[in-house]
């Protein structure tokens, strides 16, 4: 099929089989483009159509023994992927900026404890470069979404990509961002919902629920939500994770840490791994109810 952008191209010309005139400015990303749902698989474990993944684990890979713990507790309440960051987007450069390389190796060590896929972020070309073989699953972090070079990275490589929504990008914004990635060949890409920024000051930002059908009606990629970071506070995790099965999320992304309140970022917003496991009991119902299965 032909992504017909040059509109001299004409119907009755006998080398074009198909044309699909598409109004959006996001083409590849358009469900007009592809109208089944796109499934992203690693290691037998899957996100999209039908399949709802759980991506769970601390903000930051912090030690050894703190990964490899969370890693067994989430791997024991069904998640199906261990997220942790080593590269950290961090708002003070005074703050923890994560253990980089060496955070990978742990990342490493947990995934050989449980046999979970790792996700993790990314926020530069070269590391990319340097770490691709280490990552399973590359994050492009809210901040990073309209990174355009960086979009043209993970676009050439063949790893699936978590990409966030930007705190102040529009749904026609964020889909764009996907479409950079898409339109580089790789066509491996999971939208994560992680709130958008508003007036309200009770939560860290404001979850937008309605972009899990908004985004369903516009593109066949999978959308996940990441209620940790959208609403900043433990309290409200799971009341915003259920509601977003229930809204046909395809997957969640929860920050979950042994010991929230030590942790080097976000402890505030973490799940312990007993309120994780709490909370899944309740996703599993509603995830069957949506008649979907778990990872
Ligand atoms: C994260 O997932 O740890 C993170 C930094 O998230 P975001 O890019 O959504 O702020
Ligand atoms: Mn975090």
């Amino acid at each position: 099929m032909a992504l017909a952008m040059n509109m001299n191209w004409r119907e009755d010309q006998e080398v074009i089989e198909l044309i699909k005139r598409i109004k959006e400015p996001f083409k590849m990303t358009n469900r007009a483009f592809k109208a089944e749902d796109t499934m992203v698989t690693v290691d037998g474990r899957s996100i999209g159509n039908g399949h709802f993944g759980v991506i769970a684990g601390p903000c930051s890979v912090e030690s050894r023994s703190q990964i490899v713990e969370v890693a067994k507790a989430i791997d024991g309440f069904g998640a199906s992927f261990l997220r942790g960051g080593a590269f950290k987007p961090r708002t003070s450069p005074y703050d923890f900026q994560g253990l980089k390389g060496e955070g990978l190796t742990l990342l490493k060590a947990a995934k050989k404890a449980t046999g979970l896929p790792i996700v993790t972020e990314v926020m530069a070309v070269q590391t990319l470069k340097d770490h691709l073989d280490e990552i399973d699953i590359i994050q492009i972090g809210a901040r990073n979404m309209q990174n355009y070079d960086l979009l043209k990275a993970v676009g050439r490589t063949n790893k699936p990509v978590l990409l966030k929504r930007g705190m102040s990008a529009t749904i026609e914004e964020f889909l764009m961002a996907a479409e950079y990635i898409l339109s580089e060949g790789n066509d491996q890409v999971i939208l994560c919902e992680r709130g958008i920024r508003t007036f309200e000051k009770y939560t860290r930002n404001t979850l937008d629920l309605s972009a899990i059908p908004v985004i369903k009606r516009y593109s066949h990629l999978p959308i996940i939500i990441d209620p940790s970071h959208a609403t900043g506070d433990a309290k409200y995790v799971e009341s915003m994770a259920l509601a977003a099965v229930a809204a046909g999320a395809d997957g969640l992304m929860i920050e979950v840490h042994n010991n929230p309140e030590h942790a080097l970022s976000d402890g505030k917003q973490s799940l312990t791994p007993k309120a994780f496991g709490e909370m899944m009991v309740k996703v599993e119902q509603i995830v069957k109810l949506m008649g979907k299965q778990l990872g």
